[in-house]
């Protein structure tokens, strides 16, 4: 009976038997279906979303179906190595050619490859391109082997988007070469434009469109204002990751140095990595924010594409993205187990200013930079945002939403004040500079002046003399720089050159008329130090840990130090071992039979048979010493 009703579903037959998993995910088993029966596919998924399994599981059936290999293109070498590992460990035949294997290696798996053994074989795209690899290519497809195309990582065909790489525009050849063999594309990256150039330059457009659901339900979204950053980072370190892997990305090399060396100091196991480090170092320290437990690796955006370690638990932001896009692929990288996740970050307006600068002075024309400009306004804009951050990026991936509940402003709501007033008072501000002398000045000496401050630079340029001179005491100066990084977000305001000095757009005429209306989250108060030293604040929830009681978390505990063995002897990250989730649901369940211990989540046939007893033993032996 049972056999049947498998037999009946393929798809969920691999998946349950292989991945040791109950049920696909949201999109993923209509793609499955739909690429195990041939049919070309443009996967958009979020980070974390779960796209391996939708190449990984039609690979499997077609495999088993007679019709060979699926080529995997991957640019990131980096990956492969544990990307093979992880289908090793679950007994499925793959491979790698690329330029990390010798001669003879490279050999070997070739003959695998040829023989139709390989149910998988992950290339980089040069490698694919070679007069050689396409003509064992053709080989293959000659001889009914050469069943489907993955290409990962599709965004780097386009230019628009922000990874492009020029190989990725020769695999074109593939369709042209081989019409009949199905190809699938996939990404997190999803802007139309960016779309459109997949679909026009790797010639999908008769594919089918899967968009699943951008939504990471686990990754709570927090944006706070710059106020002595390096302390609030530390706080957010200290109260709610303590002891979690995890990023902090920084925006230069220089910071990325300093910022690890000053966590390093204060305790934390914190590493750097950026382009500028020797290749030795780089892929040292990614080696152990890999392997080891609780590392924080400081980077720069270098760090990140194709690391798809499912345990990384905070995401941290010290300086602004780029874009939404970006901000939603680099915090996408935290919680891909699904266990709670934190994406941070801390923006001021120095960062607006900077990016701005960045973006002017760079080398792209007009039209790129225009829209470089409208994708960082649409990034202040959430930054700045008094309601859900989750309703606003799933709206900029054009998915309707209700607000989420996990993210700062659905758990604290923030206070608004109308700051119509505020703005009119600042433009005004800067015309009467203009009119005064014609020079141009920077934030901070504009809100001196709107708050009445007798500084230096006030009594050189006689700005004491200004009607607006102190017309704005009453805001606070954190106040006077939202209204600033709103009306530069908004595009009334312009801050230029290296001082980031500020001048009007002509749309700051529709605020001078008051025309347009402000509203402003009041920036959160510093916390104030009590007599005992500690703040006042309270220290929001850590997200719920997994529920272990005390005996099960010494379960859990023998349980990953069995792990850590095996993964230093199979020289692989330990979750391509087991997930955190799946030994934490063993050190729960207390499976006492192989039976028992196949019904976890991540335990699959083969490694039932590699690793079952061994568990049973080291959970019977916890067991045992806990009741002693
Ligand atoms: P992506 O490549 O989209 O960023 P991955 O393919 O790395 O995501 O998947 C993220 C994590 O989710 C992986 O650890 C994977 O094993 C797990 N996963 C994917 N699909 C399922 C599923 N149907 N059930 C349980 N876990 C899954
Ligand atoms: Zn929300």
């Amino acid at each position: 009976m049972n056999a049947i009703a498998l037999d009946a579903d393929p798809a969920q037959q691999v998946l349950h038997e292989v991945f040791g998993y109950t049920a696909f995910r949201g999109a993923q088993r209509e793609i499955v279906d739909h690429v195990a029966a041939g049919g070309d596919a443009l996967v958009l998924m979020p980070t974390g979303g779960g796209k391996s399994l939708c190449y990984q599981v039609p690979a499997i059936q077609r495999h088993r179906a007679g019709r060979g290999v699926t080529v995997v293109v991957s640019p990131l070498i980096a990956l492969m190595h544990d990307q093979v590992g992880a289908l090793d460990e679950l007994g499925v035949p793959a491979a790698f050619l690329n330029s990390s294997l010798d001669g003879d290696e490279a050999r070997r798996v070739e003959r695998e490859l040829m023989s139709g053994q390989l149910v998988l074989l992950y290339a980089a795209p040069e490698r694919i391109l070679t007069p050689r690899f396409l003509a064992m290519l053709e080989s293959l497809n000659e001889r009914g082997l050469l069943s489907l195309f993955a290409i990962d990582e599709a965004h780097c065909v386009s230019q628009w988007g922000h990874d492009f790489r020029e190989e990725y525009l020769g695999l074109s050849a593939l369709h042209e070469r081989f019409p009949a063999v199905p190809r699938m594309a996939l990404t997190a990256t999803a802007d139309d434009h960016t779309r459109a150039d997949i679909v026009e330059r790797l010639q999908l457009a008769d594919a089918r469109l899967f968009v699943a659901s951008f939504d990471r339900p686990n990754i709570r979204y927090t944006i706070v204002e710059k106020d002595e950053p390096r302390r609030q980072l530390l706080r957010f370190l200290r109260d709610e990751h303590d002891g979690d892997a995890g990023i902090v990305y920084c925006q230069s090399r220089k910071k990325v140095d300093e910022t690890a060396a000053w966590l390093s100091d204060e305790g934390l196991t914190a590493l750097p990595y950026h382009a500028g480090l020797d290749a030795g170092v780089r892929r040292k320290h990614q080696d152990r924010f890999l392997r080891e437990d609780g590392i924080v690796m400081v980077a720069t955006i270098a760090f990140g594409m194709g690391i798809d370690k499912p345990d990384v638990r905070f995401v941290a932001h010290l300086d602004l993205p780029k874009n939404i896009e970006a901000y939603y692929q680099e915090t996408g990288r935290a919680g891909r187990d699904g266990l709670p996740a934190d994406a941070w970050m801390a923006y001021g307006l120095a960062d607006v200013v900077n990016q701005r600068r960045m973006i002017d002075e760079g080398e792209a024309g007009e039209d790129f930079k225009r829209l470089q400009r409208t994708k960082l306004d649409a990034l202040l804009a959430l930054a700045e945002a008094h309601d859900c951050r989750r309703v606003r990026l799933l709206a900029y991936f054009g998915e309707d939403s209700t607000p989420c509940g996990n993210c700062d402003n659905c758990l604290n709501a923030p206070a608004t004040w109308d700051a119509t007033e505020a703005a009119r008072k600042a433009l005004s501000c800067i015309y009467r500079f203009h009119q005064h002398g014609g020079q141009r000045f920077g934030a901070g000496h504009l809100i001196d002046v709107l708050r009445g401050k007798a500084t230096d630079k006030v009594a050189q340029y006689g700005h004491a003399g200004l009607s607006t001179f102190g017309i704005g005491a009453d805001v606070a100066e954190a106040q006077w720089r939202s209204v600033l990084r709103q009306l530069i977000a908004l595009g009334h305001l312009r801050a230029d050159g290296e001082y980031g000095t500020l001048a009007l757009t002509a749309s700051a005429r529709e605020v001078l008329r008051g025309d347009v209306q402000l509203l402003l989250r009041v920036p959160a108060e510093a916390p104030r130090r009590t007599k005992t030293g500690r703040t006042t604040r309270p220290a929001r929830d850590k997200p719920p840990p997994l529920p272990l009681d005390d005996a099960a978390t010494a379960r859990f505990g023998a349980l990953k130090a069995w792990r850590a063995e095996v993964a230093r002897e199979h020289n692989l990250p330990a979750y391509v071992v087991f997930h955190d989730a799946s030994l934490a649901e063993m050190a729960r369940e207390q499976p006492d039979s192989l039976d028992a211990l196949a019904g976890i989540s991540g335990v699959g046939a083969k490694k039932l048979e590699a690793y079952g007893a061994e568990i049973l033993r080291v959970l019977a032996g916890a067991s045992s010493t806990d009741q002693d």
